[in-house]
């Protein structure tokens, strides 16, 4: 007779589900190809130079354990959207914008979640299908609506550019859109520059209101404001935009949880009223956020040399996965594939979506114990240039 005999098992997390095997696995040759987290080319998680660099200063500064604010320190807040609108951006330099720091990217999509169902009239948000699986729950346990407009063509491996026009000029008014910055996960595909002048455009003219998730700023393309360029085209033709930021990916802070909301607003003084309705959300959420990630980031965007070493750093981790791209797909064509496989190099980012189906994935980690999601999906990061050949010949047996 306990209180709980009525709480049933939920389902395990599907992408954890996926590393739990891998780990099982006897085979020397086995392949983890379902985490979403970096590894270098002998296959380990990688702490950032300038990270190791950053946290050599900080110990020497003899820093306290004091509580940071509610919205997290100003100082990251403020290299954040810099980072995200860029140095000159007029909105920054009149402080147009509402930012506190989040529990990385999840946890600034999830204010962000519940400001807007707060504050915003409408209360329904619209995903790219598909999207990053964790979307869908913070959305609703934000209590917003979550619906869906046209992304991805598994016909092409590549974007579904009508499809999504055509969705999107129905989503009713007011409802919330939710973009990737850059990087779109699970699909690795983004729309091109003009696409997003067309998207910007179709969102303004349907009145829908404009949040980014960008978790990736750098690590597609290795350079910062090619990765931001969405987000500051609709900045500059005057979006309101929400924008979550993660520095998981960007900096490898992932266990550090250091990520920002913001909120772009008409004036400075609607700023600090947001700012202050920010707060009143985060506080009774947890109080405030925690300090050690969001000072290195501090300590590495608020010096001149760090960041350059910073971006150096983002550019080396980009250009690796960008190098196995293009390994895997020669790969391809040397087992003497006939499939057409230039979406690999199409797509950006840690993620990259095969087009393998169910049955062949099943093929490929049984036979050949390289582990991946069903949807398809493989992380670039777990490819390196000693399991690429390998990689590339198992794909190639299951998918002829
Ligand atoms: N958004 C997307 C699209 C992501 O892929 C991720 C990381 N997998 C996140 C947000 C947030 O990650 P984190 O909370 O670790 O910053």
């Amino acid at each position: 007779n306990s209180w709980w005999s009525h709480v049933q098992m939920g389902p395990p997390d599907p992408i954890l589900g996926v590393t739990e095997a891998y780990k099982r696995d006897q085979n020397s040759n086995k392949i983890n190809l379902g985490v979403g987290a970096y590894r270098d080319d002998n296959g380990k998680p990688f702490v950032l130079p300038s990270v190791i660099e950053a946290e050599d200063r900080m110990r020497k500064k003899n820093q306290d354990k004091e509580y940071a604010p509610i919205s997290g320190p100003a100082e990251f807040c403020k290299h954040s959207i810099t980072l995200a609108l860029g140095e000159d951006n007029e909105h920054v330099k009149n402080s147009l914008n509402a930012t506190v720091q989040g529990i990385s990217g999840t946890g600034s999509l999830r204010i962000g979640g519940a400001f807007l169902q707060r504050f915003l009239p409408g209360k329904d948000l619209y995903l790219p299908t598909p999207s990053w699986g964790n979307h869908t729950p913070i959305f609703k346990d934000s209590g917003l609506n979550v619906k869906q407009y046209r992304y991805y063509d598994p016909a092409t491996c590549g974007l579904n550019f009508n499809g999504a026009l055509e969705d999107i000029s129905k989503i009713p008014e007011k409802s919330i859109i939710l973009l990737h910055a850059c990087a779109h996960n699970p699909t690795g595909v983004d729309p091109k520059p003009e696409q997003w002048k067309e998207l910007s455009k179709l969102i303004k003219d349907k009145k829908l209101f404009p949040f980014f998730d960008m978790a990736y700023q750098g690590f597609a393309s290795g350079d910062v404001a090619k990765d931001a360029f969405a987000v500051r085209l609709f900045v500059n033709e005057g979006h309101q935009i929400a924008l979550a930021q993660s520095y998981a990916k960007n900096m490898g802070l992932y266990g550090e949880r250091a990520g920002a909301f913001s909120l772009v607003t008409s004036s400075k003084q609607e700023a600090d009223t947001v700012m202050s309705q920010l707060k009143i959300l985060v506080r009774p959420m947890y109080s405030n956020p925690p300090v050690h990630g969001a000072r290195i980031v501090s300590e590495i965007l608020g010096d001149a040399s760090l960041k350059s070493m910073w971006l150096k750093d983002v550019k080396g981790m980009a250009d690796r996965i960008i190098s196995m791209r293009t390994q895997l797909r020669d790969g391809l064509k040397k087992e003497g594939s006939s499939r057409n496989w230039a979406h690999i190099t199409d797509q950006i980012g840690m993620f990259c979506y095969t087009g393998m189906n169910a049955q062949q994935v099943e093929r490929i980690t049984k036979e050949f114990s390289i582990y991946l999601t069903k949807d398809g999906r493989i992380s670039m990061a777990g490819v390196t240039s000693k399991n690429v050949g390998y990689l590339a010949k198992a794909m190639h047996e299951v998918t002829k």
